[in-house]
């Protein structure tokens, strides 16, 4: 059996197209890795930390801008899919995985953006603003969103992640407390109460979570 490559995609905020690219560049060579759309207009960067965690600057059709995630780079290795949303809409914009199930992620989030164009009467991708998906109120700080994603998929990937389903797909959501953590199978849900960064660190320590 041929051994599965793993892929990641994008979409470009500026011409609506996703760009898919191969994650085997992350080596010893270049440990910097850019997915650029063809249009030239965006571009996302994976970079390997010196603590070893991988970043991601993923450009957001939504915000018009980068959002970053920081991440274990056991991420690139795994199984299942790993989707990457954007904070203040929820909807994904990253996608890692293998060709097949990348493939189907672009195509469904063409079909999420198709309807939240049609919902804000937008004719062109360049016609969402980021204040239609944005809050009405100062956005949370993003570094809260980062900590707390990493703490979250650094436990889905040594399985310590709980959910009454046991095959939860999960995703971050904000909240007035902090950030939630909310199975996209059975709607389960898990509470950090972090309003501040120093507040979502204490969570690194944690060993698992439990989704109710
Ligand atoms: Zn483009
Ligand atoms: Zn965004
Ligand atoms: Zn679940």
């Amino acid at each position: 059996m041929a051994t599965k490559r793993t892929q990641i995609a994008y979409r470009c905020p500026d011409c609506a197209t996703a760009t898919v690219g191969f994650l085997g560049g992350l080596g010893a060579v270049s440990d910097m890795l850019r997915l650029k759309c063809a249009c030239g207009e965006s571009a996302l960067d994976i970079k390997k930390q010196t603590d070893g965690k991988v970043s991601l600057s993923v450009p957001c059709v939504y915000c018009k801008s980068n959002h970053s995630f920081v991440v274990s780079p056991e991420i690139m290795r795994r199984e299942e899919l790993t989707r990457f949303s954007c904070p203040y809409s929820g909807m994904g914009i990253a996608f890692i995985g293998d060709e097949d199930e990348v493939a189907h992620e672009v195509e469904s989030s063409a079909e999420e953006l198709a309807r939240i164009m049609t919902s804000l009467e937008a004719e062109d991708v360049s016609d969402i603003q980021p204040q239609d998906v944005g809050e009405d109120s100062m956005p949370p700080d993003p570094a809260i969103y980062d900590t707390l994603n990493f703490v979250l998929r650094d436990l889905e990937a040594e399985g310590a992640v709980k959910c009454p389903c046991e095959m939860g797909e999960y995703d971050l959501r904000f909240t007035d407390d902090g950030m939630q953590v909310w199975c996209k199978n059975c709607g389960a849900t898990y509470d950090f109460y972090a309003r501040s960064v120093s507040v979502a660190e204490e969570y690194l320590t944690i060993d698992s979570i439990t989704l109710k």
